[in-house]
């Protein structure tokens, strides 16, 4: 609300008032002073309003200003204490084009506390200062320098007056009101209005400034707020952006933050894993593990660097985690949780321990083989040695003496051919598969074996349907069947028989060699087609165990299957799969 419109100043004061003498207009002065007390009120009451309504210190000092010209001064000058001196004036002028004097002298420099500027003594005293007419040396004294006196001649002091803003006895700042000589002097009556106003507005300035200290605050803390967000951002910007897992978690499993690569380990998302506890998120005893792993950090403040421990997840899975666990500081220093970064190294491990088991594997074959070859070439060697010392001489001894060595040298011959054989199928040497018919080479074996199922007793079927043709090398299927074929009469009691079935189904060709031998135990069929894996039972020395495996080998280059079935004391069935060729 604007402040009421004043004459330029009352025209009677209390004082002239008072030094009349008393006539027949005695009773006018009377009621004319009234009038002016009243206005004088009104005045305040609307000016006080105005400056209180505003909550903001700078609309504060602009309604006082606006107040106070013209109807105190031709011009007003506002200057407040701030925090380490004073603050910038403000400054209302009455002739708009003379404002820029206000504010040049408000720039000029004066030394903090020099008394010849009346604003810092009534800051010092708290009491106001008035002086109608200005002495003529008024300029010279106050200047301190040439342009200070050239802005004060122009701006024309004639009259002033410097007012406490005070509040709770405390002066906060001084209000000037001043005149040029072209106007009228300030006097006495301005003075007690300006006084009455600076008595009331010191509470809405010290009301102003502490709204403006807790505006400052709040923005401060704003601010303080905004960079804490946008570092929180950039922080969750680079955890989400690095592949291993990091979780923050309190002294109570609780996680307190995670970033997105380990919630997504977890097949969940950061908002689903945040402020969950770790036995929420992982099994009991996992949770239990972890926990007493992270209490040890929280507890001796040190960091355990690359703890290894594989985890059975939730639904199962089996992982292996390498975690870094550092000591989460409070603001005190003291340990408040657990930073955990973790990496899954399920890969690395798998592929690790792939690599000792066949490195394990490697050893275990250069041992069994050398093992193997040593019976038959102790063999041969001993036998030559008799030979030699003069076992020659007897004929008999001699063929006899022979055929072991012949016979251990084909064993040694035959297991270096499977040896290669299974060097070439394991290495990069491809097969070349053909039609192949499959009794032709059935047949060819059985007749090779023949001599040998004679000698036990044992008959030798083949029932192969004709035509029947399958897709592999010849020499591969041929060395398939005789490893059979040799098991089956190895392993056949004499009297018993021994057969070799095939038949066509589709696109598949079985073939089965069967016998009615010793059988193997249901517990070691599983393995029989393990590399280097004898039935302890069955086995004879001189048996490396690679025959079966062999077998499979060969098949399985062909995109075949081999299984077995068998009996104890009833007799065995091995049976091949493999991709037939089609009928013209
Ligand atoms: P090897 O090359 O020493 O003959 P194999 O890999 O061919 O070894 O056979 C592995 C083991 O399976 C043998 O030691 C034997 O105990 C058992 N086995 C294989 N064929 C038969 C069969 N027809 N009857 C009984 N046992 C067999």
């Amino acid at each position: 609300m604007p402040p009421p419109s004043l004459p330029p100043c009352f025209p009677f004061s209390s004082d002239e008032a008072r030094g009349c003498a008393y006539t027949a207009n005695h009773d006018r002065v009377l009621a004319r002073e009234a009038g002016e007390s009243r206005e004088r009120l009104e005045f305040l009451v609307t000016a006080v309003q105005a400056i209180t309504d505003s909550v903001d210190l700078g609309g504060a000092l602009h309604g006082l200003c606006s107040a106070a010209v013209p109807r105190l001064g031709q011009w007003c000058s506002i200057t407040l204490r701030s925090v380490g001196g004073l603050a910038a004036p403000q400054v209302w002028h009455d002739s708009p084009d003379r404002v820029h004097l206000l504010q040049e002298l408000a720039g000029v420099r004066m030394p903090p506390g020099d008394r010849r500027n009346p604003v810092h003594r009534v800051l010092a005293s708290g009491r106001s200062e008035f002086v109608s007419r200005t002495a003529p040396d008024f300029n010279a004294r106050l200047a301190v320098s040439p342009e200070h006196m050239r802005l004060l001649e122009e701006l024309d002091v004639a009259s002033y007056m410097c007012v406490p803003l005070r509040s709770h006895g405390k002066t906060l700042g001084v209000m000037t009101l001043g005149a040029d000589s072209g106007w009228r002097p300030l006097c006495r009556t301005d003075l007690v209005i300006a006084e009455q106003l600076a008595t009331r507005v010191g509470a809405a300035i010290e009301k102003a400034q502490l709204h403006q200290a807790v505006e400052a605050e709040l923005s401060e803390r704003r601010r303080a707020e905004a960079a804490l967000r946008r570092q929180e951002a950039e922080q969750a910007v680079i955890l989400d952006t690095v592949r291993a897992m990091i979780w923050y978690k309190d002294a109570d499993n609780r996680i307190l933050r995670c970033n997105r690569a380990a919630a997504r380990w977890l097949g969940k998302s950061v908002k689903e894993v945040q402020g969950r506890r770790v036995d929420e998120l992982f099994p009991p005893a996992l949770a239990r593990q972890y926990h007493a792993n992270d209490l040890a950090v929280i507890s001796s403040g040190k960091a355990a660097v690359g703890v290894l421990e594989e985890l059975t997840l939730r639904g199962g899975a089996k992982r292996w985690v390498q975690r870094d666990i550092l000591p989460y500081r409070g603001e005190r220093g003291e340990t408040v949780g657990v930073v955990i970064i973790a990496v899954d190294v399920t890969k690395r491990k798998r592929a690790e321990d792939l690599a000792v088991a066949k490195e394990r594997a490697e050893r275990e074959f250069v041992a069994n083989v050398s093992h193997e070859f040593r019976t038959p070439v102790a063999a041969i060697k001993g036998f030559a040695q008799t030979l030699r010392e003069g076992a020659w001489r007897s004929p008999k001894d001699r063929a006899k003496f022979l055929n072991i060595i012949e016979a251990n040298a084909d064993r040694l011959d035959a297991m270096v051919g499977d040896l290669l054989t299974l060097s070439a199928l394991e290495g990069s040497t491809p097969v070349r598969p053909v039609a192949v018919e499959v009794g032709r080479v059935a047949r060819d074996r059985a007749r090779r074996a023949m001599s040998r199922a004679r000698r036990k007793g044992l008959s030798v079927d083949v029932s192969v349907p004709r035509g029947l043709k399958v897709r592999m090398e010849p020499s591969h299927l041929g060395q398939a069947l005789e490893h059979l074929l040799d098991n089956a009469i190895k392993f056949t009691p004499p009297g018993g028989w021994v057969r070799v079935k095939a038949r066509g189904a589709g696109k598949e060709a079985r073939i089965v060699v069967e016998d009615s031998g010793i059988g193997i135990p249901s517990v070691e069929l599983p393995r029989v087609f393990d590399r280097f894996y004898r039935v302890a039972k069955g086995a004879k020395s001189g048996s490396p165990g690679l025959g079966l495996h062999l077998v499979k080998k060969l098949v399985g280059a062909y995109g075949g299957r081999v299984s077995a079935r068998s009996r104890l004391a009833r007799g065995s069935a091995f049976s091949i799969s493999l991709p037939a060729v089609a009928d013209r």
